[in-house]
């Protein structure tokens, strides 16, 4: 009989209740993580399996330290874990969104003693409420900020330092050179937290690497924890004084918590041509129209740059993300789902329910009230007025 800690998008050691949990109520522990597990309609971009990669070693680092191995297995999901663990195993674990997600986690429950844990966003949906999530982000805000507090962060269990490392260096080149690991981004968290985010409002929009947060990668796979990210931006308004800048990256991580409630809340909704909506849509799948867009050859320059950008790098800034997910819902008018799937491929902080929620918010079968439309040379003049992104990209 055994402790087995079920490591998901929570590659961390940091404020882990699974972990910190295991380690106080159990002598034993092992901790097991399974990649590799879901189907690819696209090959995965080799961006995304470096980060990781890099994750998963930092993460065994940190676990070696108190003795714990990180086992790594491979395959499906369910087959795989019924061949690591035994029958009077508890499993500790963080609950996901996600319906393949939650499907396993039901299949775990069913079979084993599970201990589980609620750490993926800032807010539960027990704190708001259902009806505001059908509804619109604003209500959903309105409510959260109205209840004022915020779960705090756990330090590391007793026994585990975390390793420092210096963020990753500028690359002319590229964004954002991401390197995976908790590490790696506490590193990037501090750097930003020191001075950028406190002209986050303005740059945002920009293409460079302290124009946002470039956090979501480390959120996505849950090597940064979002209570931990939280607590580190009070600390910076305490020290150097909050601004409406400081309040807007709090506001964009409300989109993420946004859109994982409403996932969890809606199941596989988000997953089908129509989306939230309950009027039919149709859409076109011309192979034909996804490939030019997919390779940069859709003859828009400021597309093409974009799509080069994610196929090369496995990032891309919000901005070009609305642009080309625009230009394949809206001009080229193919099904927005293919262009999901095929970011849920390359992006290194590819998020089942931001992805999934932003493609249909720009699809309109979201829970957008209207359906945004970018035109891309109207962007481009705005945005990239040198063409330096573009020119760099095309
Ligand atoms: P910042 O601007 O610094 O924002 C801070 C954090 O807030 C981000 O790290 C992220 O966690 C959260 N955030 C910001 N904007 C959004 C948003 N619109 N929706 C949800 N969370 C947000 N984000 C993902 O994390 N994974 C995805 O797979 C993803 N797919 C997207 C697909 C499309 C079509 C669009 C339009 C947006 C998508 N986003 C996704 C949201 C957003 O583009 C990224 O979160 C952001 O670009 C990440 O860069 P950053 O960390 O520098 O963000």
């Amino acid at each position: 009989m055994g402790a087995v800690v079920w490591y998901r998008n929570d590659l961390r050691v940091d404020d882990h209740e699974a972990l910190r949990s295991a380690c106080e109520e159990q002598d034993t522990i092992r901790a097991v993580y399974v990649k590799n597990h879901k189907e690819q309609l696209f090959e995965r971009g080799a961006q995304q399996a470096k980060f990781e990669e890099e994750t998963l070693a930092n993460l065994a680092d940190h676990l070696s330290q108190i003795g714990i191995a990180l086992d790594i297995l491979e395959g499906k999901l369910n087959e795989a874990l019924d061949s690591y663990l035994q029958t009077d195993d508890t499993v500790y674990f963080h609950k996901m969104t996600g319906t393949e997600e939650a499907a396993s986690e039901q299949y775990v429950k069913d079979r084993y003693t599970v201990r589980s844990f609620e750490t993926q966003t800032l807010h539960r949906r027990e704190d708001i409420g259902s009806d505001e999530l059908k509804r619109v982000f604003t209500a959903f805000r309105k409510r959260v900020e109205a209840k004022g507090t915020f779960y705090d962060p756990l330090d590391p269990p007793t026994g585990i330092r975390l390793i420092r490392e210096e963020s990753v260096k500028a690359d002319p080149e590229i964004a954002f050179p991401f390197r995976g690991g908790e590490s790696a981004g506490r590193a990037r968290l501090q750097e930003y937290l020191a001075e950028p985010v406190f002209t986050y409002k303005e740059t945002r929009n920009g293409f460079l690497r302290n124009d946002s947060s470039k956090l979501s990668a480390w959120l996505v796979n849950g090597s940064l924890s979002p209570r931990r990210v939280m607590a580190e931006l009070q600390e910076a308004e305490r020290k150097k004084g909050a601004n409406e800048s400081t309040y807007w990256l709090y506001f964009e991580l409300l989109w993420r918590d946004f859109f994982h409630l409403t996932m969890r809340e809606t199941g596989s909704r988000l997953f089908r041509s129509n989306g939230l909506k309950e009027e039919q849509y149709t859409w076109k799948t011309d192979q034909l129209a996804v490939e030019r867009w997919r390779k940069g050859k859709t003859s828009v320059p400021f597309v093409d740059a974009f799509m080069n950008e994610i196929r090369e790098t496995g990032w891309m800034s919000n901005r070009g993300r609305q642009i080309v997910a625009s230009y394949l819902i809206h001009e080229l008018k193919q099904d927005w789902r293919i262009g999901a799937q095929y970011f849920e491929q390359q992006l290194i902080d590819h998020d089942v329910a931001s992805n999934y929620g932003n493609w249909a918010f720009i699809a309109g079968v979201g829970n957008a009230t209207r359906t945004p439309r970018f035109d891309p040379v109207f962007q481009q003049q705005r945005y990239d007025p040198n063409e330096d992104f573009t020119k760099r990209w095309t």
